[in-house]
């Protein structure tokens, strides 16, 4: 009897054994720092003569770990594994291959401090929001699973007489999941989770700056017992192997996360056929964000101002659905920006390994770059509130950053920066705020903080974002609470985490039987 579905309870870090236990992770893991990954391909495991080294954001002087880096010639190996292996796996029943994804969920909740640490000292996260990684990611193990339990039922169809009627799912065939390292553990977990339990075989490429946390999770699938070449793990540079797998006659459909300009790469080169390829290609694709807050004249702002700090700072704002634009009307506009700077300059920059740190580093040396790129438009496109430097030697610390006085057509105002970077609008009223907030090309998620109700109905109608929240922060999506997904040059609006999101990796079949 499967148990009722529930979210996975987050760490409670103010415990003095949760620290412990955290603590005794990190010295686990400094025995493990520099170990190498092969590729696993069919069960086999394959050295290569390229490799991607891991570095750790904090301190780029040290080596979390090393994988073998594929070229196309692997890939066309893990493409002929996965194609021999969906022969059998779309055969089993789906309770049993929810099984699998059980087994995983509770390998990953029995060593779930080992995980958190590893993405503190991959990703860059701090405790807080590698537990809150870790936790989804099995979430999606749990929910999918159930998911797939429930969809095996088929589809309902009415009673014809003289016939019996039914319709069914079945799997598609190989699937590539491309993941980003901004959630390492839990998008990889759940794309690739979501298309295994429901049928299909997968190669997972991901991101080549957590290639460790991936391989981690590769090791779960091999603990769980997941039969040779079902997961094949298979990172490499995503230019070469991502166009390899995406353009190939024998992949049926692409599970991909990550930026606007990979994804439309991603859906020109998929909608093209192959040689040989009878099929045409699925693609779901999740993509970035140019996420508002907007703050009503009618709001609580001691809320509305930690609600954006939250957003616009958690995870250096390294999230699709960090808040990137504050709109605020005019009449609080002075009153929240003294409330931002505020919270803002309360928050502690650290080595996330120190559970002090509210704010780590970014990702890497190209998102460091670009970020302070854009820090020297935000000096000429607004008003520098707080933050604009490097405070951390020897990591890639850049200070949490304010600008105030943007305009909505501002670059900062319009490009997703994906690092900490927050841009102040100022609104007229509310309708303009509305406008402005809509006024981009994106549109994953947005919130509002309003205590006029017609307002909040108004923008429920209105803002025209695939995940809306009100008077809350707009990031923290839970599993099977708030499905998520983007709208238009935010993604194909999958909505991980929902109902709908097993149905994308399968086909209906409708079997009539004259009586
Ligand atoms: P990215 O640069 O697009 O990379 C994502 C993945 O695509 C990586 O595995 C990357 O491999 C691979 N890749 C790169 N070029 C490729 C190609 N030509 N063909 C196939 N795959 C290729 O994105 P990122 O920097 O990892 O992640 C940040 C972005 O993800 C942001 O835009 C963020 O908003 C978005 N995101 C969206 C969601 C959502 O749910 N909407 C969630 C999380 C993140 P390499 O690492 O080897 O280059």
């Amino acid at each position: 009897m499967v148990k009722h579905y529930s979210n996975e309870p987050y760490v409670d870090f103010t415990k003095k054994e949760n620290r412990m236990k955290m603590e005794n992770a990190f010295k686990q893991l400094q025995k493990s720092k520099g170990k190498y990954h092969p590729l696993v391909i069919g069960g086999k495991k394959f050295d290569t003569d390229k490799t991607i080294t891991s570095i750790n954001p904090s301190n780029f002087k040290e080596v979390i770990g090393k994988s073998a880096s594929a070229d196309t010639g692997y890939a066309e190996k893990a493409i002929e594994a996965a194609s021999m292996a969906f022969e059998e796996w779309k055969h089993v029943d789906p309770k049993e291959r929810a099984e699998y994804l059980f087994k995983a969920a509770a390998i990953i909740r029995r060593e779930k401090y080992e995980f958190s640490a590893l993405l503190v000292e991959e990703a860059g996260k701090s405790w807080v929001e590698a537990d809150a990684d870790t936790a989804e990611a099995i979430d999606f193990l749990e929910y999918y699973a159930r998911q797939m339990i429930e969809l095996s039922k088929g589809m309902d169809v009415f009673p014809y007489p003289g016939e019996t009627n039914e319709c069914f799912y079945i799997p598609l065939g190989v699937c590539v999941v491309i993941s980003p390292w901004n959630f390492p553990l839990a998008i990889l977990a759940g794309m690739a989770s979501a298309a295994i339990v429901t049928g299909n075989t997968v190669i997972m490429k991901p991101a080549s700056s957590t290639a460790v946390i991936a391989a981690k999770f590769m090791e779960v699938w091999e603990r769980a017992g997941l039969p040779d070449g079902v997961a094949n793990y298979l990172p490499g540079p995503g230019s070469l192997v991502g166009d390899y797998l995406v353009k190939h006659p024998k992949v049926r459909f692409i599970n991909f996360t990550g930026s606007k300009e990979v994804g439309l790469r991603i859906n020109r080169l998929a909608a093209d056929i192959s040689p040989g390829q009878k099929w045409i290609k699925r693609t779901t694709l999740e993509m970035g964000g140019k996420d508002a807050i907007i703050v009503d004249s009618q709001a609580s702002l001691e809320d509305a101002a930690t609600g954006v700090v939250k957003s616009a700072f958690g995870y250096q704002g390294q999230k699709c659905s960090a808040c990137s634009r504050a709109i605020i009307v005019k009449d609080v506009y002075d009153e929240m920006l003294k409330l931002i700077i505020e919270k803002t300059g309360a928050l502690k920059i650290n080595d996330p390994k120190s559970v002090e740190a509210d704010i780590g580093p970014v990702i890497d040396q190209k998102a460091y770059n670009s970020i302070l790129n854009y820090i020297k438009t935000g000096n000429s496109e607004g008003r520098l509130l707080t933050g604009g430097n490097t405070p951390i030697e020897n990591g890639y610390f850049i200070a949490p950053t304010v600008f105030a006085d943007v305009s909505p057509s501002a670059r900062i105002a319009r490009e997703e920066i994906f690092g900490p970077v927050l841009s102040v609008i100022k609104a007229e009223n509310f309708d303009h705020a509305l406008t402005i907030a809509n006024d981009t090309e994106y549109g994953l998620t947005g919130g509002v903080f309003s205590l006029n109700r017609q307002k909040l109905q108004r923008a429920r109608r209105e803002f025209n974002v695939g995940n809306l929240y009100f008077n809350r922060k707009c990031t923290g999506a839970l599993v099977g609470i708030q499905p998520f997904g983007g709208f238009n040059m935010s993604g194909t609006d999958s909505k991980a985490g929902g109902t709908d999101y097993l149905l994308l990796f399968m086909q209906a079949k409708s079997v009539t039987e004259k009586l």
